[in-house]
């Protein structure tokens, strides 16, 4: 090399792991080490968040397994443990705060090959965790059933990955968030030890795996509620101000006797400019209400939306066939594919999770969004929680900088609407902001080695962390590889 010639990047330091032990050891299972297929398979939809695209860009595997039973499982687990191999479990990769990516390295266990639904009964299926919630449907749908909450990533997203992962979504306003007592039945969890143990979970100890970013076993089997399959109808509703939409949804969301599976608001112009395939229905400047409901409660919602001045732009079932055809469903417009309609048409919007307290939620909702303007576009979903309805925002935000996106978040903060980060990959700093003492007690037991998607449970990492210190945390070997927070 030539003085003259930069010197290469410092290669990202990591531990060199026995990839070679490896594949000897699960010489009947599926792996694949060939760089652009882990590449690939180390990746999930982290890159909606400008701060988490800077820091895991580099992130990657060593080797992507896919086992196809359970006792496949058991075996990777048991040799990743003898090795000191870490292993991220992945369902579809849908996730969105790099949820599903290695940082350390290793094995990306790829459990999409576990995909059967083993049985639907009356009010129940159970299924492997790496079956697609769209294909669990299709077997429970000629029973006039079907599953009862989903996210808007249902043709793509695993059931696994949507509890280990999710939160709630497409459903949320009948029956609650995933956490919620119920919406999860039964579960059989893999542990992580030199003699991996399988696990059922019912009742609270569900708590201890659902939503921990599979930090603490991998979910093998998954049984879950079904409701009623009813003729789901979209209801697109314009109103003139973006307060009407939402005390509207409000109410609505309120409406008992009105089978629902979803309502949405969406700030003007963020409809017309982002919607591209439904441009024609709606104007500049309308704060639209997508509304999913029961056809045979169609002309119910309808009358409420005429008494509170909506104009109503457009009913699925009215939309001739050619031209439905051409409409992705409604659901596709919420939830974070709103986020992924507007990134699609301006690279630089990103999004916030916001709280808005019940009961407070309308008014709140409102002032933020007219405290922001065009900068931070509202966009609400209304949510059923503990018998109350309220809304969750994930407003699409025009970004400047990180230090701006943080300020952003704390005036939320400061005016009472607490923000759950989407822009950290840790289970603490896009939750409650705390240690969850069930899920770290858990860990101790089910992966003593914490070898399982390791950097994403603050608590196990740093048992000292503060929370409140304002800092962002760093995983170690984020920082070898150069990043900063
Ligand atoms: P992955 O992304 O593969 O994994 C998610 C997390 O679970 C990772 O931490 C992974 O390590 C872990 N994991 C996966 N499988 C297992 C397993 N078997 N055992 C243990 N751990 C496991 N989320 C919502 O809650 N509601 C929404 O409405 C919603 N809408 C979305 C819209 C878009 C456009 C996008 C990009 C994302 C959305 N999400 C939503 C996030 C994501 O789609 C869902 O959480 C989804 O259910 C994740 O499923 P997956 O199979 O892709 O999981």
């Amino acid at each position: 090399m030539t003085e003259a010639e930069p010197k290469p990047a410092a290669a990202p330091v990591r531990p060199a792991y026995d990839i070679t032990g490896l594949k000897s050891r699960l010489a009947g299972i599926k792996t694949e080490d060939n760089p652009a297929l882990v590449k690939q398979k180390s990746r999930d939809f982290y890159w909606y968040s400008p701060t988490l695209k800077r820091q895991l860009d580099h992130v990657v595997g060593d080797i992507i397994v896919s086992p196809t039973s359970e006792q496949e499982v058991i075996e990777t687990l048991g040799a990743a443990f003898e090795l000191g191999i870490p292993v991220t479990p992945r369902g579809t990769g849908t996730g969105n705060y790099g949820q599903a990516m290695p940082l350390s390295g290793g094995i990306v266990l790829d459990l999409s090959g576990m995909n059967r639904v083993k049985a639907v009964q009356p009010g129940r299926f159970v299924a492997e965790a790496g079956a697609v919630i769209a294909e669990i449907d299709k077997v429970a749908r000629p029973q006039n059933q079907e599953i009862r909450m989903h996210p808007s990533t249902y043709a793509t997203a695993s059931v696994g990955g949507f509890i280990a992962g999710g939160s709630g979504g497409i459903g949320s306003i009948t029956w609650g968030g995933l956490r919620d007592a119920g919406n999860v039945i039964r579960l059989k969890v893999v542990t992580m030890e030199e003699e991996p143990r399988v696990l059922e979970l019912s009742g609270d100890d569900l708590a201890r795996v659902t939503h921990a970013y599979g930090t603490n076993g991998i979910i093998t089997e998954v049984e879950m509620p079904l409701g009623p399959a009813y003729r789901w109808v979209d209801l697109f509703l314009g109103f003139d101000t973006f307060e009407r939409a939402a005390a509207f949804a409000n109410e609505l969301g309120e409406q008992d006797g009105i089978a629902k599976k979803n309502i949405a608001v969406v700030a003007a112009p963020a409809p017309r400019t982002y919607f591209l395939r439904h441009q024609d229905y709606i104007a500049e400047d309308q704060h639209v209400v997508i509304a999913i409901i029961a056809d045979f409660a169609v002309d119910a919602a309808l009358n409420l939306a005429r008494r509170a001045g909506a104009e109503l732009l457009l009913r699925s079932d009215k939309v001739p066939e050619e031209e439905r055809k051409k409409l992705p469903p409604g659901f596709e417009l919420t939830w974070n594919h709103t986020t992924l309609r507007a990134l699609r048409v301006d690279p630089a919007i990103t999004y916030l999770q916001v709280l808005y307290p019940f009961p407070d939620q309308v008014k709140l909702a409102t002032a933020l969004h007219e405290r922001f303007g065009e900068e931070v576009m509202g966009h609400l979903e209304f949510v059923r929680f503990d018998g109350k309805v309220t809304c969750f925002g994930l407003p699409l935000v025009r970004f400047t900088t990180e230090e701006r996106l943080e300020e952003i978040m704390r005036i939320h903060e400061d005016l009472g609407a607490p923000i759950f980060n989407p822009h950290r990959y840790t289970l603490e700093e896009g939750g409650m902001k705390q240690t969850d003492e069930v899920q770290l007690a858990f860990k101790r037991e089910a992966d003593p080695k914490g070898l399982l998607n390791p950097g994403k449970m603050i608590a196990w990492e740093d048992p000292d962390y503060d929370y409140r210190s304002g800092k962002t945390f760093l995983f170690k070997s984020l920082a070898a590889a150069g990043v900063s927070p």
